[in-house]
């Protein structure tokens, strides 16, 4: 079992490999070499590119331009956006910001298809709107294939829900990176649950 949340060192941040934990994964050679071989062709590009983006824009670009510069360092041209209904407007002002950086985009909002929640079997007292006949599920596989068919370079998510993210990324061919993660409660800042974890949100958090 890894355990690098409970880590108190930190070694492997300092390469000081007498002091690893018992259990750090840097003790797995082997398993590590592996690891490393993995780093080449598209998978080697990304990590050198995205080195570049931390490093010369540290601290200084927002998440959004960091987007735009980790997809043109990759020479991404065609960048598929996949976003919630709920963040519609939020998805405008992205898709006017990428296509004045020259990108072409293709965007598919979360109920595209248009298909009733009934199909994955959910009954209409279970909707979110248990009075409305008719209620769209998220497809996020939808959104995925959609995008798989115009051959997106790269897909950016936008406020996928929790799950339906997880369907997005099983079902993507291009190489996913996320704008932004869905909190309705907290303005789509989830870690603010986080910082109050010990705080006002301890009952919330700590009990079972
Ligand atoms: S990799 Fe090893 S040293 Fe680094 S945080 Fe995990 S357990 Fe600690």
């Amino acid at each position: 079992m890894y355990t690098c949340d409970l880590c108190e060192k930190y070694s492997c941040t300092k390469g000081e490999v007498e002091l690893l934990p018992t259990n750090c994964p840097c003790r797995e050679l082997e398993k590590l070499e592996k690891i490393k071989s993995l780093y080449k062709d598209e998978e080697l590009k990304i990590a050198y590119n995205s080195a570049l983006v931390e490093s010369e824009g540290y601290c200084q670009l927002t998440r959004i331009q960091e987007i735009i510069d980790f997809a043109k360092r990759m020479n991404y041209k065609k960048i598929g956006l996949a976003f919630c209904l709920g963040l519609s407007k939020e998805a405008k002002t992205f898709g006017k910001i990428l296509r004045y950086h020259g990108f072409q985009v293709n965007s598919v909002i979360c109920k595209s298809g248009g298909v009733s929640k009934n199909f994955i079997g959910i009954e209409k007292e279970k909707q979110v709107r248990p009075y409305c006949e008719f209620e769209a599920m998220c497809n996020p596989i939808g959104q995925a294939e959609f995008l798989n068919s115009q051959n997106t370079d790269f897909n950016i998510l936008l406020g996928l829900c929790v799950g339906h993210d997880t369907l997005f990324i099983k079902h993507s061919d291009a190489p996913i990176t996320v704008f932004a993660v869905k909190d309705r409660v907290l303005g789509h800042n989830p870690l603010a649950a986080i910082y109050m974890a010990e705080g006002y949100y301890n009952k919330k958090l700590f009990n079972k």
